[in-house]
């Protein structure tokens, strides 16, 4: 045999131990043999390897009835790890994530997004110290990945559409200047579906409908996001409903459905989430009206989304903090009196993920990336 084809079968089953531990807790070297159908030799070898390399730990012993109790391997969960920011216009958060995508840090930055050099060399001294910190290496960096409200190239590198920052153009490269690591810019509603994914520990088929300050959303197919030919697939915020008489969005157009199921459509000027649903839960009937108003708008933007993805609807991103089921069952009830089939089945689901969604999502596919290339 050639010598490549026993590198390369050598490789195969390193990486293979490691996917096998990666998706267990905890393993035994015979558990590992059977699963993969390797010799216990080969395992053996493999395991040294990837305990010298640092990706695995002796994770204590198994029980065992008779003979000698067998040592239990797992995987080390910060070997890989990997930051994720979301960019807001008034400030920038960060999260540390460890390989099973778990959140082990987070920090602020209070600083207003520009494109002048001063704001990528504050971004990126602010990460830079968050990084020396944290005591992270360079080569326990997956990368990091930047969740920014707008539409990203398909390789990551330039925002293609950024209305709401006014960043249409802006490139992976000016923060690389003062930041020497792999970046990406991954657009801020993908993020929060990966994310919810993450925590469902599932890729079934869904629609991740975002809502915070902005909507946003995001189509995730077979545990992919499907971002279309130019990447605005699923741009379901800026449907439009009456574009001659509508609201105004940002986008510069009217009717869309960003001005009737955004947070900043709910709320009025200088009113935050917080204090809305505070006022809700007192029954404020003003509060209540609005909320109710609020409902059935979002009830036809579901019952849309419905008509054209039969699959079910993930309610993320911010608003997920202050709603609870009962308000996903009466979004359902909404949604049954105006579809045109009968819909027995129930395909509204409540989000998970309550805090730095957009982050953790942003900073997932780096780790994703990493152990496919172990
Ligand atoms: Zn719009």
């Amino acid at each position: 045999m050639a010598i490549s084809n026993m590198q390369a079968i050598k490789q195969s089953n390193y990486s293979a131990i490691y996917k096998l531990l990666y998706t267990n807790d905890k393993l035994s070297k015979q558990l590992i043999a059977e699963q993969l159908q390797l010799s216990l030799p080969t395992v053996s070898t493999n395991l040294q390897d990837l305990l010298q390399y640092g990706l695995i730990k002796k994770n204590g012993k198994f029980e065992s009835q008779m003979g000698r109790r067998a040592t239990a391997y797992s995987i080390n969960p910060t070997a890989i790890v990997s930051l994720g920011v979301e960019i807001f216009f008034d400030h920038a958060t960060i999260v540390l994530i460890n390989t099973h995508g778990n959140l082990i840090d987070t920090s602020r930055l209070s600083l207003m997004f520009n494109r002048q050099e001063s704001y990528f060399k504050q971004f990126g001294e602010w990460i830079n110290k968050f990084i020396k910190e944290q005591k992270l290496s360079r080569e326990q960096i997956a990368g990091i990945g930047i969740g920014i409200q707008g539409l990203v190239s398909n390789d990551g590198q330039t925002i293609l559409y950024g209305k709401i920052l006014n960043c249409t153009g802006l490139s992976v490269e000016d923060f690389k200047a003062y930041l020497d690591y792999d970046i990406t810019f991954y657009h801020d509603a993908d993020c929060v579906a990966v994310a919810e994914q993450n925590q469902e520990q599932s890729n079934q088929d869904a629609i991740y409908l975002s809502i915070g300050e902005h909507l946003g959303t995001s189509i995730m197919v077979a545990g992919q996001i499907y971002s279309g030919q130019n990447g605005r697939s699923g741009t379901m915020e800026h449907v439009t409903l009456d574009s001659h008489r509508g609201r105004p969005c940002y986008c510069g157009k009217k009717g869309c459905i960003e001005t009737y199921c955004s947070l900043s459509s709910l709320l009025v000027d200088n009113e935050s989430a917080t204090a809305f649903f505070n006022r809700l839960s007192q029954n404020d009937a003003d509060t209540m009206a609005r909320w109710q108003t609020y409902l059935d708008y979002l009830a036809d933007a579901i019952n849309n989304l419905h008509m054209f993805v039969d699959n079910p609807i993930v309610i993320a991103g911010e608003i997920v903090r202050y709603i609870d089921q009962s308000t996903i069952n009466d979004l359902a009830e909404r949604t049954r009196k105006i579809t045109a089939f009968p819909d027995d089945h129930n395909y509204l689901v409540l989000g998970k993920v309550t805090d730095y969604a957009v982050a953790i999502g942003a900073g997932l596919p780096k780790i994703e990336e990493a152990i496919d290339n172990i």
